[in-house]
């Protein structure tokens, strides 16, 4: 186990050990297909660097603090506008919130992707109200706004990515095999070392004590 120190020590009381400590999930270190966490790297930030080495120009990002730790890190570390960065990138929405996104969508009745469904007030979070700063705190928008929701996804990935399925109330690919059963027929398809995407699911299931459902 990993300490607040950064020191690897055995079994240490969870107060006592780094938010990195990943011993929960050691046993994919024996899993028969291969695992890592590069994707990002090949689908996303690869793809866009080849294009800003080819033309020469900088990348606007949609990225938004609040969405990750890392991304709050960067944020505070480089600004909106990462202008020493290797590859000087601007990221201007990002001390957006998730609720700034949705209302003003709302406002300006966008038009959004089907998988998200349409945005609406959120009747069971009445009476909550956001624990970070919004536009409305600065009467943008309107003084007073109800939290929103969207009724389909509320976050989207690659199709069929897995990152914090174990996680969800509501199973991901179930939702998929009912909206588009042709991608969730993949996970019977899609092959990594010999075993499928469901046998993984399985898999994961039996070893890390998991609900993955699909
Ligand atoms: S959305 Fe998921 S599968 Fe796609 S690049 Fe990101 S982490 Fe990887």
């Amino acid at each position: 186990m990993l300490t607040k120190d950064n020191q690897k020590k055995a079994n240490i009381p969870s107060c006592d050990r780094s938010r990195y400590s990943q011993e929960k999930y050691k046993f994919f270190l024996e899993a028969p297909f291969e695992i890592s966490n590069k994707c990002c790297n090949v689908m996303k930030k690869e793809p866009a660097h080849t294009y800003y080495r080819k033309t020469g120009r900088k990348p606007i990002l949609a990225t938004m603090a609040s969405e990750s730790r890392l991304r709050t890190q960067k944020w505070l570390h480089n600004g909106c506008n990462g202008f020493d960065l290797t590859i000087p990138t601007s990221t201007p929405m990002s001390f957006w919130t998730e609720q700034d996104v949705l209302w003003y969508i709302k406002e300006n009745n966008l038009p959004i992707c089907s998988v998200y469904g349409e945005v609406v007030t959120d009747y069971e979070a009445m009476g909550q109200c956001e624990n970070q700063m919004t536009f409305s705190d600065y009467g943008i928008f309107g003084e007073e706004r109800p939290l929103l929701k969207t009724t389909g996804c509320d976050r989207t990935g690659c199709v069929l990515c897995g990152f914090g399925c174990h996680l969800e109330k509501e199973s991901r690919f179930l939702r998929l095999k009912e909206t588009h059963p042709k991608f969730h027929n993949l996970l019977y398809v899609l092959k990594n070392n010999g075993v499928t995407y469901a046998e993984a699911i399985d898999w994961i299931n039996e070893h890390g004590n998991m609900n993955i459902r699909y």
